[in-house]
């Protein structure tokens, strides 16, 4: 089942100077629980797409729709209220606030949605523990390794229950150890909540994870290979 079409869509940037093209004429289907890894060298256009699809930024052409709602027939206010209900994102920095403990930082996407108290509780403990930090939840991101930061931010990514995740260089800033655990507690919690990935990155050792690998290269998007796990 389709979560997130793009159908013919484009986007190009423009200034005094110059017009660039970043996407052009991008198709692309993302189902309920895919497994997808861009591939792609700097400037192809892996930003805007995950910009485009977390509703951050409005396509030039073409359209998006999430659960067949289309992207351009909402309000600001609505796509905002889509992205915090339907879609979790991990950064590169991981981008924990830095005053809140590992705990808090999971909460803070239930307070935005006022989900009641007993209810936070719940849901923090619980995908706290999934990731393994259950003993590390009253720590500060300051106290904490890189990849514990990250497994943090993970756990915040997921807590709402979104559809599906956009994960930004998530292994960029950790050692391919750390990396490699990262995008295996991914690839459970894919399988277990049958949530989508859509993992921008650099790191080749990601690949091999890849149910659907896709690269990007000045703008064009090509699908490299599809791999049914059993
Ligand atoms: P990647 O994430 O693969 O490095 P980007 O999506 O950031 O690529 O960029 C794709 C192209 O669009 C590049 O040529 C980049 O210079 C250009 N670009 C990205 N963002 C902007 C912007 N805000 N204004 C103008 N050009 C931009
Ligand atoms: P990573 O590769 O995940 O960044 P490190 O090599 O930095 O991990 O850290 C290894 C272990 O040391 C971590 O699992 C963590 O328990 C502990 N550790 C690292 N930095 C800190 C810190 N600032 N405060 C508390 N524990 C830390």
């Amino acid at each position: 089942m389709a979560i997130i079409k793009l159908e013919n869509l484009s986007k190009t940037y423009s200034s005094q100077v110059e017009e660039v093209q970043a996407l052009k004429n991008i198709n692309l289907t993302i189902d309920k629980g895919d497994f997808i890894v861009v591939n792609g060298p700097s400037g192809s256009g892996k930003s805007t797409l995950l910009n485009l699809l977390a509703g951050i930024d409005e396509a030039s052409l073409g359209d998006i729709q999430i659960n067949n709602i289309s992207l351009s027939s909402l309000s600001d206010r609505e796509r905002t209220e889509l992205r915090r209900n339907k879609i979790g994102l991990v950064f590169q920095y991981f981008e924990l606030i830095p005053v809140l403990t590992a705990w808090e930082n999971v909460e803070y996407p239930l307070l935005l949605q006022k989900v009641s108290k007993s209810e936070r509780r719940r849901k923090v403990d619980r995908i706290l523990e999934q990731v393994g930090l259950s003993k590390m939840a009253q720590r500060l991101p300051s106290q904490l390794s890189g990849g514990q930061k990250q497994r943090v931010a993970i756990a915040r990514a997921l807590v709402t229950d979104p559809e599906i995740v956009l994960a930004d260089e998530p292994t960029g800033n950790l050692d391919t150890k750390t990396g490699e655990k990262i995008i295996e507690l991914m690839l459970n919690l894919n399988r277990e909540y049958n949530v989508a990935f859509v993992i921008v990155t650099h790191d080749l050792f990601v690949n091999k994870y890849a149910q659907k690998l896709i690269e990007i290269q000045d703008g064009i998007l090509k699908i490299k290979e599809v791999n049914e796990y059993a």
